[in-house]
């Protein structure tokens, strides 16, 4: 590994080996040693219902002796279709077309450039502006980054960045700041993207229901096209089965990614609405939407999508969702009452996150790698986003692990007595 390999997100002097794994079965994972951790962060956030689910396993191999992959311009195939027909149905708003990618990145790529053509299609190209959110995180390459908070993480990209209206993530202090805001570039401005309710690697920031409906109904009255990046949220992370299905305002665009495969393949969709969808219903072939990918809508991708539906939709899936919900409520509860150093604890259905407040309150701390090694060293991984500490756990967690997981974070807490 050390010889070939450059790892994501990893400073590269004075590495640590990573650990080479095996293995996966449920929520653990099996090191080269024989060891095993259980998965408290889903590899990422992406693992739904366990490390190589036999069922969605079933479903791959099938597939891949059937269709593994073909051009999806010009070609379509059953898998495709009848995951875009039940994604359909299931999301939270009026979308009629699916548009499928590769990851989260590309997912909330596809959404701007949709968005901004669409203005661009109807001769409006001066709508071109797109409004974010402080602390938000949609994506590594260019222009999920533009849209990005300007963090250490896009330092060296900072010139390079289109320019991008930030608005404060939404406190009731702030919130007719905002307003107004929206009100005076909405003119120039294509589209407002944001994290529903929970802003991801910013921080697992959460913030209220009510505040972002106040932003979306004050977008939508000056026809801004609302994105809703629920790459991270879908899928029940916030105890709804996405979490735009809290708020009362539903969005034009949807980006899905990480769970959408149960965590097993890459895949992202964005999601319109007819409206969006006719812009691009034109003579003029110069308004085609001219963007796709070389594994656009991948069949094996797309199939363990089906799989991954299937399994959300038995009864026990959306069973331990509460379960879990309720143990970590519990948890937050107990956290409360330490004597640690810790603040801002919360919870939203299967997330819980905190900050550890002893220390330098920046993402370069030592203090994730030191709970990373620390909870390795006791069976359970954990990587926190700086002093931020959060679980986010696949659902076919046991209540017996989940305790683990528990009693790992508190006896690191010790540590910063
Ligand atoms: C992870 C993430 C992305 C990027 O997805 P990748 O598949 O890592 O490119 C975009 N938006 C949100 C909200 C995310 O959490």
């Amino acid at each position: 590994d050390a010889a070939v390999i450059w790892h994501p997100f990893t400073p590269q002097k004075n590495r640590i080996a990573p650990i080479p794994i095996t293995k996966g079965k449920g929520t653990l994972l099996y090191d080269a040693d024989g060891n095993t951790y259980i998965d408290a962060i889903s590899s990422w956030w992406v693992t739904l219902h366990g490390h190589a689910h036999p069922y969605i396993a079933e479903k791959l191999y099938q597939q891949a002796l059937q269709l593994e992959q073909v051009i999806f311009a010009g070609f379509t195939h059953e898998p495709a279709v009848r995951l875009a027909e039940q994604l359909l149905e299931i999301l939270p708003g009026p979308f009629t077309k699916i548009f499928y990618s590769d990851n989260g990145s590309t997912s909330t790529e596809v959404a701007l450039k949709m968005a901004i053509q669409f203005w661009w299609n109807q001769q409006q190209q001066h709508r071109k502006k797109i409004i974010a959110l402080k602390n938000a995180y949609h994506g590594d390459t260019f222009g999920a980054m533009s849209v990005s908070d300007r963090s250490i993480f896009t330092l060296a990209f900072h010139d390079l960045l289109f320019e991008v209206i930030f608005l404060d993530t939404p406190t009731p202090e702030n919130i007719t700041t905002s307003i107004a805001t929206i009100q005076q570039h909405a003119r120039e401005v294509a589209a407002f993207i944001y994290e529903p309710l929970v802003q991801g690697a910013g921080g697992l920031k959460m913030y209220d229901a009510g505040l972002l409906n106040q932003l979306l109904t004050a977008a939508k009255s000056h026809d801004l096209i609302c994105i809703a990046d629920e790459v991270m949220t879908g899928f029940y992370r916030t105890g709804k089965i996405f979490a735009s299905a809290y708020l009362n305002v539903p969005p034009d665009i949807i980006c899905l990614s990480k769970g959408l495969t149960g965590g097993t393949m890459a895949l992202g969709i964005t999601a319109c609405t007819s409206q969006i969808y006719d812009a691009y219903v034109q003579d003029d072939a110069l308004k085609t939407f001219f963007h796709g990918h070389s594994f656009t809508a991948n069949p094996l991708a797309c199939t363990a999508a089906l799989a991954s539906l299937d399994l959300l939709q038995q009864y026990h899936t959306v069973k331990s969702i509460e379960t879990i919900g309720a143990a970590i409520q519990n948890f937050a509860l107990e956290l409360a009452q330490l004597k640690v150093p810790i603040k801002n604890i919360r919870v939203l259905g299967t997330l819980l996150a905190f900050e550890i407040t002893s220390g330098k309150d920046e993402y370069l701390n030592d203090i994730s790698r030191f709970v990373t090694q620390t909870a390795l060293q006791q069976g359970v991984y954990l990587r926190p986003l700086g002093n931020t500490m959060y679980i986010m756990p696949p659902y076919c967690i046991s209540n017996e692990e989940l305790n683990c997981v528990f009693s790992v974070i508190k006896n690191i807490l010790q540590h910063y007595e």
